[in-house]
């Protein structure tokens, strides 16, 4: 199985993950100030006894960072842009692109072109707006969900090269 490069062209939307944790309970050291701890390690460890301070390991509740998945929220009509679905650091964003056809769509060029495929595009009479305008009624369900579900949802248009 081969990677591919692909390249989206087209209106988009931007969305930006809400700062959120939930708490676990990991088995770790129990000791603040040990390096084994989660609040520095972040997972949790096997076997009895710290492999840092020696200490016998506990249940110690730990707080990790919280993301709503695009899946979750939306049906694949619109479909990440990236492979990221949620993990990593709070505030990260993601974009969604449209992935339906749907009533008035002004996109016939619109879609998917991987690295191995020769194209060019006159983009001359390209009107940017009226195709995010057109995403922001075509998917108007799909913005309210995401605007319930993540802190900042942005309607753009751009190009996206991404790796699957
Ligand atoms: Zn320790």
């Amino acid at each position: 199985m081969g990677v591919h490069t692909y390249i989206y062209l087209g209106p988009y939307v931007e969305c930006t993950h809400r700062k959120m944790t939930r708490t676990v309970t990991m088995r770790a050291c129990t000791k603040k100030e040990c390096a084994a701890h989660p609040n520095k390690l972040g997972k949790s460890i096997t076997g009895n006894f710290c492999p840092v301070c020696g200490l016998q390991l506990g249940d110690v509740k730990f707080e990790v960072p919280e993301f709503i998945s695009p899946y979750d929220v939306v049906d694949d009509e619109l479909a990440p842009l990236s492979s990221d679905d949620g993990e990593g650091e709070g505030g990260r964003t993601f974009c969604l692109c449209p992935n339906d056809r749907r009533e008035g769509d002004p996109a016939d060029r619109r879609g998917r072109m991987t690295d191995n495929e020769e194209f060019a595009l006159d983009l001359r009479t390209v009107d940017m707006k009226a195709e995010m305008d057109w995403l922001s009624k075509a998917f108007a369900p799909e913005l309210v969900k995401l605007r319930e579900n993540y802190a900042k949802v942005e309607v753009k248009w751009g190009l996206h090269q991404y790796v699957r």
